[in-house]
């Protein structure tokens, strides 16, 4: 019997195939659209707008990372300015988090066509940066209503970035089975999504054009941002975002090096969750199973590569420890200290 629980799952349609790019124009039938699209996705995004032919309103070519509140205000100025009904955003998670910051004021219906594996696609959660501070919020305005997943579009994904983006969504999957608000459906999808991200990851590695491959990390990807949505985020992603807010990490590599010495304080907490993702991810301990798994894919796996020095590392913490409610994380700022400098140094955890 599972214990007593409440789970809300969130509406949308998904499509995950080799050339489901092309069933954008039948998504958006009866949409003026505004396509955004990173400069990797451009060619995509030039044959989409011929096909899109008289629904095409236009374009932006222009997206940064973590949605500055300039660029947002230029977008919403420009899907204004053409009219625009509908947003179909290809990329990664910068170029569908400035589609949603567009319809969080307009209110305009999302068509998300991912290329990484970062999972923004799945969730409510909207994020905009002023002057290096990053405000996020919750809105089911911003859930993407179809999310396509062709991995044709993320076959030329470099593998430092693929890997990067899969630790990424290993850590919205192993975070999501410890957040206050985990639950029993939650972890089945964490668990599967982990199971699939760990495989696409070991066969790109072999074969980074393989398409199966890329199908089992846009899946795992579905999954994990799925699991980000209904569980929310804990210690792991709060910690991250002040590190990349504060020091200007790097997203996707910072979770990678926090995610297992986060892993092996938390996970003690969760018992059946962390013997399901050691199944899942073939390992012993799941805290050095993340860390060599990560190590395996050439994933930095301490902030000090990153750049951070120790003693940003040691203030980092202080900062999280003063600002965060205690009881929100339930770890004090020297267990803090302790997870941060294991972080720097990259020490694999025993
Ligand atoms: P990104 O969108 O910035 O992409 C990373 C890099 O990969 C970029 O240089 C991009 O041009 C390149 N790229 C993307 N697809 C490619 C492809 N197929 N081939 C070659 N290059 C390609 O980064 P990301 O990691 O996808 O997303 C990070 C952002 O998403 C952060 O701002 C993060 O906060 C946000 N995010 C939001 C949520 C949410 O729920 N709101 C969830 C996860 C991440």
């Amino acid at each position: 019997m599972p214990e007593s629980f409440t789970h809300v799952g969130l509406p949308s349609r998904i499509l995950l195939g080799p050339g489901t790019l092309d069933q954008v124009p039948a998504e958006a039938e009866g949409l003026k659209v505004l396509l955004i699209a990173t400069k990797s996705a451009r060619d995509s995004a030039d044959l989409l707008e011929r096909a899109l032919g008289d629904a095409f309103a236009g374009r932006i070519d222009e997206v940064r990372q973590h949605v500055p509140t300039e660029t947002a205000d230029a977008a919403r100025a420009q899907a204004a300015e053409v009219g625009a009904t509908g947003i179909v955003a290809i990329g990664g998670g910068s170029a569908i988090g400035l589609a949603k910051a567009i319809a969080l004021v307009q209110g305009q219906p999302i068509i998300a066509v991912p290329t990484t594996y970062a999972g923004s696609e799945m969730t409510p959660v909207w994020g905009q940066t002023e002057g290096g501070d990053k405000r996020t919020g919750t809105d089911l305005r911003v859930l993407p209503k179809v999310v396509i997943y062709d991995p044709l579009l993320s076959r030329g994904l470099p593998l430092k970035v693929t890997a990067a983006s899969v630790a990424n969504a290993l850590a919205h999957c192993v975070e999501a089975t410890w957040t206050e608000k985990a639950d029993p459906i939650t972890e089945v999808i964490a668990v599967e999504g982990a199971r699939a991200l760990r495989e696409g990851l070991l066969q790109v590695l072999d074969n980074p054009t393989d398409l199966d491959a890329r199908s089992n990390l846009l899946y795992g990807a579905s999954l994990a941002g799925s699991a980000l949505a209904t569980a929310g985020t804990g210690i792991h992603h709060k910690l991250c975002h002040l590190l990349g807010g504060t020091y200007n990490l790097p997203h996707a590599e910072t979770h990678a090096a926090v995610l297992p010495q986060v892993t092996r304080v938390k996970a003690l907490k969760v018992p059946r969750a962390k013997a399901r993702l050691e199944t899942a991810l073939e390992t012993d301990d799941l805290a050095a199973g993340l860390f060599d798994l990560f190590a395996q894919a050439g994933v930095p796996t301490s902030l000090r590569e990153l750049g951070l020095t120790e003693a940003q590392a040691r203030e980092a913490a202080r900062r999280f420890a003063g600002a965060a409610p205690a009881n929100a994380v339930q770890l004090d700022e020297a267990a803090v200290t302790d997870i941060l400098t294991r972080a720097w140094a990259g020490e694999r955890p025993e």
